[in-house]
């Protein structure tokens, strides 16, 4: 890990030319590598000797930028895959199989909670929802000697519910399991679950890390600090790999066993990889990030501060916004800021923020947050319509209820396009 500050890691970490090389990352659009000798590609194959065999496992450039995110995150190794999804369902088949079971917050974003209770459930992988109002006493009774990780997520999408880190790790560890923290709306520029004793980080890059709306990725970050061997609770780790020649992850690895285990079985067998040119413009998105959060953060609080005060407006939730209910919670595990996802409700109900919506001009309406332009969405007339307005209710979306997404533009021109919007 470098010693330089995390906006620096942003722009400089994962690549360093030699003399006359690429000042900029090359993309080493290439599926495969030259070797000299038959031997030196069967010590790679034993995974005795680093370097590239095939691109489905791993690339020069996917690499760079997996070693900067690793740097960002303060991490022993970060692992590339085609998207958050992916590295959602990879993180957890890395150590839970078919019979034993993982705990979440009901809180986490609604892809990740179709892939635990639908498809997970039916590979036999059983998730137990834990919900911030239960107790310590209530969350331990949940877990039992099948499981395997307990999930959070830094700040949820959309219910922006903050995670409190120290709480959870506290339960996770006592229970003898790591903790696996989904930190897509914070990014390292905002959050380093790893300070607060994280064991694992996943990432969808989609989000604020590209930034721009053009790339799909995700990423797994191991902290390298969690005791495989503790609990004799995962033989995967620390006992012989047979489709790999008989190699012990945690003796011959060390810190990365749970990064190396996640590459050399699971990418190579699933094959959910990256394209090199991917990791390209997500490095460009990555050397911006930390200008691109600040931007987001002070311009949502910004427009929070003018919805809160505004007749139209029935109420405000965004954590960085004084009086708001997790407000100290943001302080603690946030203090840079919240990002830029703010939930609104129009006075009037489903019909009053149908209207609001239509009269946005600058700020679109996509199914997408964390651009860099300014966008909303109404949950009700779109990803929820089917439903009633009590049924709404019943999964944590109002009728009145608007997504904003604010972008990096100058904040004057988003709070003028919203108010022309409220009072038309
Ligand atoms: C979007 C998102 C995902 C899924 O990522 P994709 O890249 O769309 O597969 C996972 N977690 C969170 C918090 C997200 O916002």
């Amino acid at each position: 890990m470098s010693s330089y500050k995390i906006d620096t890691k942003c722009v400089q970490s994962g690549y360093t030319p030699k003399n006359g090389e690429a000042r900029v990352l090359p993309i080493y659009q290439s599926t495969t590598y030259k070797y000299d000798s038959a031997e030196h590609l069967g010590d790679l194959f034993d995974l005795k000797a680093p370097g590239h065999m095939y691109s489905r496992i791993s690339n020069p450039t996917l690499e760079a930028v997996e070693n900067k995110i690793a740097d960002m995150e303060g991490g022993v190794g970060a692992m590339l895959v085609s998207s958050g999804q992916a590295a959602s369902l990879i993180a957890i088949l890395n150590i839970t199989r078919a019979g034993q079971n993982i705990v979440a917050m009901s809180s986490i974003y609604g892809g990740t909670v179709n892939l635990f209770a639908v498809t997970l459930e039916k590979m036999g992988i059983e998730t137990r929802f834990v919900t911030p109002e239960m107790t310590d006493a209530e969350v331990e009774a949940v877990f039992d000697e099948n499981t395997r990780l307990f999930f959070g997520e830094t700040l949820a999408n959309p219910a922006l519910v903050v995670f409190d880190f120290e709480r959870y790790a506290a339960i996770a560890h006592k229970m003898g399991v790591p903790l696996v923290v989904d930190n897509t709306f914070a990014t390292p520029v905002l959050c380093r679950p790893f300070e607060f004793g994280a064991d694992i980080v996943t990432h969808s890059t989609t989000k604020y890390m590209d930034g721009h709306a053009t790339v799909v990725g995700g990423c797994i970050v191991d902290s390298g600090k969690f005791d495989w061997n503790a609990g004799g609770k995962y033989p995967e780790l620390t006992t012989p790999d047979e489709s790999y020649h008989g190699v012990i992850y945690t003796q011959q690895f060390g810190a990365a066993a749970y990064i190396t285990k996640a590459r050399t079985q699971l990418l190579r067998d699933m094959g959910s990889t990256m394209s090199p040119m991917t990791a390209f413009i997500l490095n460009l998105g990555l050397e911006s990030l930390s200008c691109r959060m600040d931007r987001h953060c002070s311009n949502a609080l910004a427009v929070a501060e003018f919805l809160s005060g505004h007749d139209k407006v029935e109420w405000v939730d965004y954590p960085a916004l004084p009086g708001n209910a997790q407000y100290e919670l943001c302080k603690k595990y946030l203090p840079r800021g919240a990002c830029g996802v703010i939930s609104v409700g129009i006075k009037g109900g489903r019909a009053a923020a149908t209207k609001f919506l239509n009269n946005l001009k600058l700020l679109n309406i996509v199914v997408h947050v964390a651009d860099a332009r300014s966008c909303a969405l109404h949950p009700a007339s779109t990803t929820h319509r089917q439903l009633t307005d009590d049924q709404l209710v019943a999964c944590g979306v109002r009728p009145e209820q608007v997504r904003l997404s604010i972008g990096i533009e100058d904040v004057e021109d988003i709070i003028a396009d919203l108010e022309q919007a409220l009072n038309a």
